[in-house]
């Protein structure tokens, strides 16, 4: 199947509440293109050189989505354009993005990363810290907390990605507000499941454009 066909039976299988990051890491501009063509705005990228090269090089009107973990040093090449960053995982990284959003004269939306997963390698806040690094952010003015972003840990067990999905959520209802209303969750393997436990958005990529190298 092409681009265009899948994108279409993805955003027929989520609800108009749940917004589609497409992911286009590691694909051409072409490929990007198509999904243009048919409305999509939002695409997701996990290098910093990466999406600095298509935001040059793509329409103006593309929402770009931060999904990777971002180092403190890079913030400064994204700064000027990123619509959403969602891998926020350090007091020490909010503070370099405030800093290079007021050099901007923008303030930039943000999504924590939590942990949720099994595996010790995915990055993010533990779940008692969350509560703290959103206060510690209430004193960056150039910066919007709007939600949280976690991702499962990569197993066919079902009950387990279920589980996690669903801690993420309970974090999620003790802090929503009018502010805070993203909860970023779900890839190509297991968006379904992340809608089902509450997911607000949701990231994919080889559903999409098909498998990466
Ligand atoms: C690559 C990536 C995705 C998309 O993964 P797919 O399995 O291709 O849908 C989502 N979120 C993050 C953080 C990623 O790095």
């Amino acid at each position: 199947m092409g681009i265009i066909a899948n994108i279409n039976t993805v955003l027929k299988t989520i609800p108009k509440y749940v917004t589609l990051v497409a992911v286009s890491k590691t694909k051409q501009n072409s490929a990007i293109l198509e999904a243009y063509q048919i409305g999509q705005r939002i695409f997701g990228e996990n290098k910093v050189q990466e999406l600095v090269q298509k935001a040059e090089e793509l329409p103006k009107d593309i929402n770009w989505h931060m999904i990777g973990h971002l180092q403190t040093n890079k913030v400064k090449f994204i700064a000027p354009f990123v619509s959403l960053i969602h891998g926020v995982d350090s007091v020490k990284l909010l503070k370099e993005i405030n800093k290079r959003a007021k050099q901007n004269n923008r303030v930039i939306d943000c999504l924590l990363q939590v942990h949720i997963a099994a595996e010790s390698t995915k990055f993010g806040f533990d779940i008692p810290e969350v509560n703290e690094a959103i206060n510690n952010a209430k004193e960056f003015q150039n910066i919007r907390i709007v939600g949280l972003m976690g991702m499962a840990t990569f197993t066919d067990n079902k009950q387990q990605v279920i589980q996690e999905f669903n801690s993420l959520k309970v974090v999620f209802d003790n802090l929503k507000n009018e502010h805070i209303t993203i909860l970023s969750m779900g890839m190509s393997g297991d968006y379904q499941l992340a809608i089902e436990q509450g997911s607000t958005m949701v990231r994919v990529g080889s559903a999409i454009f098909g498998h990466r190298n």
